[in-house]
């Protein structure tokens, strides 16, 4: 780093874990970009004056993640319209003291899933399972994307009910309880998506769908990416199902924020390579 320097970041509380400065830093350096990217443990109460940080000192842009990804909205000039959509941003790009948010999780998601399952979205009957931020960012965009229909199912029933008829702005999708899920046929389903936080450290014992509804027709994709194979994920594949863990999704939506902060298409292998070591090495 010298005078030179642009700066990037994550805000987030906690933020001692995010391995977003890693992957952004590896891939600044690989590409020869004098750009550096830290963690910044942001407060509620201080999340404005942080926002306010990123106009003072000419930072390019940030991450922002749990707790701020909805809040910090009203602190921003302009919000892209799929972020808008989604009622949630993720990234924050500084373009001469104008802050404009962007959500990159869904396309992060989407990206991932074709890059390594090779299968297009498009007319699919898609289960997410849960309803919280995650589930906004990747039901609406995969209905953006011209899925068939799609089923919400989530513990807190209204919360599935409330995201339900938001999707169904763009394709029909019904809401259900988590704890219905065995009267419906994963036959008739081709994508399953979980974004609950079942099945994450510590709780990896715990799936949140029944292993005798799982078939090898489906592909089942786990937002988790601690452990990198969930229960649910090592469940399905013994089924035959293809399956898909929340490392790709992570990395993607980063990349999709560097592209936004540099111009530049990242590398995307050494930034897997970089979270994958990390992830095993815990
Ligand atoms: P969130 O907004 O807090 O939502 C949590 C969801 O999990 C809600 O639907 C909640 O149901 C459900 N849930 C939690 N504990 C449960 C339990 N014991 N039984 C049943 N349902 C339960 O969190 P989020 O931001 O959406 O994140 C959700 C997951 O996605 C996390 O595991 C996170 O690590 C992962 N994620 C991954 C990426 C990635 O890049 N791979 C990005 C974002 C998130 P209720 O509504 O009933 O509480």
């Amino acid at each position: 780093m010298d005078s030179q320097t642009i700066m990037t970041g994550v805000f987030g509380n906690p933020i001692r874990q995010s391995l977003t400065p890693v992957m952004h830093n590896a891939a600044y350096k690989q590409l020869g970009l004098n750009y550096a990217s830290a963690a910044f443990a942001v407060s509620q109460d201080n999340l404005r004056q942080a926002v306010e940080g990123i106009r003072a000192l000419s930072f390019r842009g940030v991450n922002v993640t749990i707790p701020h990804k909805v809040a910090i909205m009203e602190y921003l000039d302009e919000i892209d319209e799929e972020a808008l959509d989604i009622g949630a941003i993720n990234t924050v790009v500084n373009d001469n003291g104008k802050l404009i948010g962007y959500n990159t999780d869904g396309r992060g998601f989407i990206q991932s899933l074709l890059e390594e399952s090779q299968i297009s979205v498009e007319e699919k009957r898609v289960l997410v399972l849960g309803a919280g931020g995650a589930a906004r960012a990747v039901g609406i965009s995969l209905a953006r994307r011209g899925v068939s229909h799609m089923v919400i199912a989530n513990r807190s029933v209204d919360k599935a009910e409330v995201l339900a008829r938001h999707i169904s702005n763009h394709v029909p999708c019904k809401a259900m309880s988590l704890g219905d899920l065995e009267r419906i046929d994963l036959k008739e389903i081709d994508l399953v998506v979980n974004t609950t936080s079942i099945g994450m450290v510590p709780q990896i014992d715990e799936m949140p769908i029944s292993e005798k509804q799982l078939h090898s027709g489906l592909l089942v994709s786990d937002l988790i990416y601690n452990p990198i194979q969930t229960k649910l994920l090592l469940a399905a594949e013994a089924k035959g199902a293809k399956i898909h863990n929340g490392v790709g999704m992570f990395v993607h939506q980063g990349a999709l924020a560097f592209e936004l902060w540099t111009g530049h298409r990242p590398p995307i292998d050494l930034m897997r390579s970089l979270v994958l070591q990390r992830l095993m090495n815990k």
